[in-house]
């Protein structure tokens, strides 16, 4: 997909520019940000339409409020705001619509920047209520949306609004690279393509693993999502993690695989322990006879061999999900190997897509971060984009 604008094309001279972004960021009790990666993430975009010589106006959720909760505000944001953007100034508007904002916004001036008060605080953004859109769309010249991460869901400010500007609409360039990544897996991709995935359940997964079985050479299945293979295919899988109901959809995928030429790469053995904690009792089992009282937590290493030489032969990597309890160190093993050998295999030229919080928080937690060619903090749209549907926040761009 590409929309008609790129946002290094145009010129904002003189224009209001409407971001969309997702500062929706941790806070501690304090109010103080806990990560700052999503607002960083944008500075290339706000500074792109400053330098022009265009004023920002910048709309977002924080959190999930109900009731315009003190702690959700977007005010606990304009200090950092102001530090990353020195030099710049950074207004913040208590309300994000009403006649204050619209005072703001009219005396808005070029190379200025407006932080709106959190969109959430009305019910209006998440029903996508278009009257609500129409008036945040009143604010600006010009429409961009800089947050992939909400662009599966059709809110007033994430995808409503895009109408409003039918010939002024475009990405951010962080959503720019983020969807031109997705493309480059999910379309025309050097071959082999691998997809890993990982994770507790099957049933959260289902869709993604249903339609990227027909874009890929190899899936790979790891975590607890695997043991529902297992037991498909009659594996005696001790107290392992197990989603009964979903028995007939794993041997679907199986016979699915099968028809379309798609090798499927399920456990072989694996590290088990006597409680789900990281100083259980732990042992390596064959994954068809794990003891009754044991549990499957981690790959074991026949398994790492053989996943890390799929993963290194492939010219093309998805990797959604943890391969075991990685936040337990001592079932953290499975996992780094793949976050390893995917690194490794990036380093030799394979285009590679790391997606999903566990996945990313395990990047981190193995310092391996920027070994990659692109790592995605959008969870869940970034698993509807590959489950092949189409978000609501780039059709608006789009259409
Ligand atoms: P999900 O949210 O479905 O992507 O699952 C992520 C979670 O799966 C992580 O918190 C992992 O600790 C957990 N997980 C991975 N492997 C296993 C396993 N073998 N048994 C239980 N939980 C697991």
């Amino acid at each position: 997909m590409c929309a008609k604008l790129k946002l290094k094309d145009y010129n904002f001279r003189g224009k209001k520019a409407l971001v969309r972004v997702d500062y929706n960021v941790p806070l501690n009790e304090k109010y103080e940000i806990q990560d700052t990666k999503r607002i960083d993430a944008s500075l290339p975009t706000l500074k792109k339409i400053l330098s022009d010589g265009g004023s920002v106006i910048l709309m977002t959720h924080l959190g999930r409020p109900k009731n315009k909760e003190y702690q959700f505000s977007l005010q606990h944001l304009l200090p950092y705001l102001k530090q990353v953007l020195e030099g710049v100034n950074v207004l913040f508007a208590p309300e994000c619509i009403g006649g204050q904002t619209q005072q703001m916004v009219s005396a808005l001036q070029a190379g200025e920047v407006l932080l709106l008060e959190n969109v959430r605080y009305f019910g209006e953004e998440e029903a996508g209520d278009e009257t609500f859109a129409k008036t945040l769309a009143s604010y600006g010249d010009v429409y961009v949306n800089e947050a992939f991460s909400t662009a599966h869901r059709r809110h007033a400010s994430t995808a409503v609004i895009a109408q409003y500007f039918p010939d002024d609409k475009m990405y951010g360039y962080q959503m720019e690279k983020e969807i031109d990544s997705l493309t480059r897996v999910m379309q025309n991709p050097q071959r082999p393509v691998t997809a890993i995935i990982g994770g507790s359940k099957i049933s959260s997964k289902i869709n993604v693993i249903t339609n990227l079985m027909t874009k890929v050479d190899n899936l790979i299945i790891g975590g607890g999502m695997d043991f529902t293979f297992q037991k498909a295919m009659g594996a005696h899988i001790g107290k392992s993690l197990c989603e009964d109901d979903m028995l007939p959809v794993a041997k679907d995928i199986m016979n699915k695989a099968k028809d379309l030429g798609v090798k499927l790469y399920c456990t072989i053995d694996r590290i088990a322990a006597d409680k789900f904690s990281n100083d259980a009792m732990r042992a390596v089992y064959d994954v068809k006879n794990i003891p009754d009282d044991m549990e499957g937590m981690d790959l074991g290493p026949e398994t790492c061999i053989l996943y890390r030489k799929v993963i290194m032969d492939s010219a093309t990597i998805l990797w959604n999900g943890p391969m075991g309890v990685f936040e337990m160190d001592n079932f953290s093993i499975g996992t780094f190997m793949v976050a390893d050998a995917v690194a490794k295999a990036t380093e030799k030229g394979a285009f590679t897509l790391v997606g999903g919080g566990d996945s990313v928080s395990a990047v981190n937690k193995f310092h391996l971060t920027d070994k990659y060619s692109y790592i995605s903090t959008a969870g869940g749209a970034m698993l509807e984009y590959c489950e092949g549907k189409i978000l609501p926040g780039i059709a608006a761009i789009e259409e």
